[in-house]
């Protein structure tokens, strides 16, 4: 007989979180401290959806998406988790450029990016300092016509040098482009200048494993390898949830999975006012990725002096279009040293990742799928030649990754690595105003994804369930 993943199941709960990545995460959390029932369902047999880790045999262990958030990590960690959680965030202090405009090591903060523009970019400090105290004071509410592109041509006009500074690293922590609504660009660009870069040390396994400690505490109830189909309504309200084939009654649902797929898989359309429909219809999702695992061998090692971040490029310019495109020439390295892991055994790992269209690998055959993935691999290792010397030789294990990758692990739309575009945001809050009691807290336009925007958006939408709880009479299990 199949494992009954729902073994034991309440046949009622306060609170259903579907999908376990950070913003789910904490959203369970928090509910479930503040005294909620909390079940919490992931489709995928571990938690953490992109916050997540993999093994291969040689004791290699390497980390999807754990390259370099904010700060502001520390405080929502600290307040919606635990001070141990928190005490684990390291700063990242080699962040390297290297392109054939300038190359430069930066601990990327707003001290010192201000002497690299003011001095090795010869720009005014007045109009650095008005750039920065413009960035910082943009908000969810500010004009969304003002693109990127012209909050940059307003301060630096023909500068395609400091575009490129000030835009590369954001476009491939976010997916946001020049066209995008320049607060996308401010309020991300703004959350790293205030102190830097920032990793977990413990690996995204220490944090996820961490996480699930301080749930079970807390007493979500966490289940793995189960599917959310179906969101079950009585009178226009969220009534349960289908899982597995099973039904299980609850009185809020907060969806962690992706947008498109929570309104349209989850609920259907026929259940929503036509214009709302239409919105959600009309929301874009965000590129996705294409990464490569290499590991060294075991007594083998990187200098130091490589850096822990390097954007690396060979395109004369900066350009979105070169950035997604198949025929790479923009790549992120991220820089394993056996730090990052105290637990596990020494081992120095390089991560390369860019950003990618799904429609590029979406058709390919298998054959022809394989042939791209070693081509892919082939491909970052000449990239890699540059700051690894002998990579070929030295690297004894490289694999690669791409859009359907994630789309097979997350169930994300065309696997997409950052949710939706801005427009998904209004859609997203919307919902429970469709649907009373069904909440979706997850990547979505552009500013809530990422650790730090998808751990805050759980802890938004976790006090929005906890007043509409409040609010709703007791419910008796039915
Ligand atoms: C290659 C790459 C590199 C990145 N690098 C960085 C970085 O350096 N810094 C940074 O801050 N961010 C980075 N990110 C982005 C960051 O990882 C994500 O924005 C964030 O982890 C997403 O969290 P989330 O809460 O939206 O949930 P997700 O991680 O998207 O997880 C959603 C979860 O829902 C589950 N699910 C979906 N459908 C169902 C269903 N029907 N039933 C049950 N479960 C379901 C999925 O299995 C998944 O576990 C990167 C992303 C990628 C892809």
């Amino acid at each position: 007989m199949p494992k009954d993943f729902l073994a034991g199941v309440q046949p009622h709960y306060d609170v259903v979180v579907i999908g376990s990545g950070l913003g789910g995460l904490t959203a369970a959390n928090i509910l479930a401290r503040e005294g909620r029932s909390v079940l919490l369902l992931e489709q995928h047999y571990k938690l953490g959806g992109l916050a997540t880790w993999f093994k291969r045999p040689g004791g290699h262990l390497f980390d999807i998406s754990l390259h370099g958030f904010p700060y502001g990590m520390f405080k929502s960690c600290r307040r919606y988790w635990n001070e141990k959680i928190a005490a684990s965030i390291v700063q990242l202090h080699g962040i390297r450029f290297d392109n054939p405009m300038f190359s430069l090591t930066t601990t990327f903060d707003r001290k010192h990016f201000t002497d690299l523009l003011s001095g090795k970019f010869g720009l005014e400090l007045k109009t650095v300092d008005e750039f920065f105290t413009t960035a910082r004071s943009m908000n969810f509410y500010d004009d969304q016509s003002v693109t990127t592109r012209q909050l940059f041509d307003r301060f630096f006009p023909g500068r395609e040098d400091v575009i490129r500074l000030l835009m590369e690293p954001i476009t491939y922590a976010n997916g946001s482009t020049l066209e995008d609504p320049a607060l996308t660009y401010g309020i991300v660009f703004s959350n790293f200048m205030s102190k830097g870069v920032y990793t977990f040390e413990g690996g995204t396994d220490g944090l996820v494993n961490a996480m699930e400690a301080e749930m079970r505490q807390n007493n979500v109830d966490i289940r793995i390898r189960c599917n959310a189909e179906k969101i079950g309504l009585k009178e226009g309200r969220v009534h349960s949830i289908q899982v597995n084939g099973r039904e299980i009654r609850t009185d809020a649902i907060v969806s962690n999975a992706n947008l498109n797929a929570t309104i349209f898989g989850m609920v259907g359309e026929e259940r929503l006012d036509r214009g709302f429909a239409d919105q959600a219809r009309a929301v874009r999702l965000n590129s996705s990725s294409t990464q490569v695992y290499m590991a060294l061998g075991p007594d083998d090692e990187i200098d130091r002096d490589t850096g822990d971040l390097l954007f690396c490029s060979t395109a004369e310019k900066f350009d979105t279009d070169l950035l997604l495109s198949r025929k790479i020439t923009s790549r992120t390295f991220s820089f394993y040293y056996p730090d990052i892991r105290p637990q596990a055994k020494s081992r120095y790992l390089i991560v390369s990742s860019t950003n990618a269209r799904y429609e590029d690998w979406a058709s390919l055959n298998d054959e022809e799928y394989s042939a791209s993935k070693a081509e892919l691999v082939g491909t970052t290792l000449d990239a890699l030649e540059k700051y690894v010397p002998n990579c070929r030789e030295r690297i004894v294990h490289a694999e690669a990754a791409t859009p359907r990758t994630f789309e097979h692990y997350t169930q994300h739309l065309a696997g997409a690595s950052f949710g939706t575009k801005f427009e998904g945001l209004a859609v997203s809050r919307a919902l429970p105003e469709q649907i009373p009691g069904l909440y979706h807290a997850g990547s979505c336009g552009i500013i809530m994804s990422g650790w730090l925007g998808t751990i805050n958006y759980g802890v938004i939408v976790a006090n929005d369930v906890m007043n509409f709880l409040s609010a709703e009479p007791a419910v008796a299990p039915n």
